[in-house]
């Protein structure tokens, strides 16, 4: 499970992230909802060891990301899907990631085809790639490791009613198997058909969280 606990980040006085607490549990989706700058990528960036916390905790079954045995293998991550090697091919990235991770190559093909970017798509070089490309090569990339826990920021950006659609049913498989997500997005109708719980985040603070029919039924 993720237990973000009391976590502050400051940038020079500005606090991006201001005292922020939520779990996710296992076999849930959790909605992470706020407008641009309200502080999600500053937190899923501390989660995942990409930045140090100036108070507070980010933990995944009570570790920090890099004092995880295997961080790469046991959380898939995908943080800014527009920043993929341009020079590369969709297949070549995916296999250059598998080395990486020490992962069978034979998986690459197959996340390839599940993330549907098969055929001509997976050679067409990502620089090439529209942003829902990328999210789909970033999705294949945080699926490589086959991971228990997912943590995606903005993953709907960029892909088209279908892609929404279909990223949405991956998400939901993948959180009944028993796996634990965090989705970040800035609108609403990204995260509402998928997500079990909701936590909303403005100016860096928690605003709203709880089980998402009851915190639309309030609204
Ligand atoms: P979101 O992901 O919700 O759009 P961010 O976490 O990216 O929000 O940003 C939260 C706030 O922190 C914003 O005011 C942003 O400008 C600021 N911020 C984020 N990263 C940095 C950084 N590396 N240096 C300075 N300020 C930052
Ligand atoms: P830097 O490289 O900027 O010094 P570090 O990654 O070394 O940052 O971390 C600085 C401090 O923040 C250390 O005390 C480290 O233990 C702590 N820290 C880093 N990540 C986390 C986290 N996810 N939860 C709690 N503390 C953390």
């Amino acid at each position: 499970m993720i237990a973000i606990e009391h976590l502050s980040k400051r940038y020079g006085g500005h606090p991006a992230v201001d005292d922020v607490s939520f779990t996710c549990a296992p076999g849930t989706v959790t909605g992470f909802l706020g407008p641009n700058g309200a502080g999600k990528s500053t937190t899923l960036r501390v989660l995942c060891g990409l930045a140090a916390p100036t108070r507070g905790t980010a933990t995944v079954g009570g570790r920090r990301y890099r004092d995880l045995p295997n961080p790469g293998r046991e959380v898939g991550v995908l943080l800014d899907a527009a920043a993929q090697h341009p020079g590369r091919t969709g297949r070549e990235a995916l296999t250059l990631a598998a080395t990486v991770l020490g992962v069978d190559r034979g998986r690459v093909a197959e996340l390839l085809d599940h993330v549907g970017l098969d055929g001509t798509a997976a050679r067409k070089r990502v620089g090439a790639y529209s942003l829902g490309m990328r999210q789909r090569l970033g999705l294949a990339g945080a699926l490589l490791g086959d991971p228990r826990v997912l943590v995606l920021d903005e993953p709907a950006n960029g892909l088209d009613p279908e892609g929404i659609f279909w990223m949405r049913g991956l998400l939901r498989g993948f959180a009944d198997r028993g796996g634990t997500v965090l989705l970040s997005s800035h609108l609403l109708r990204e995260v509402e058909a998928v997500a079990d719980r909701l936590v909303v985040i403005a100016g860096g603070r928690v605003v709203a969280q709880g089980a998402m029919d009851e915190l639309l039924a309030d609204t």
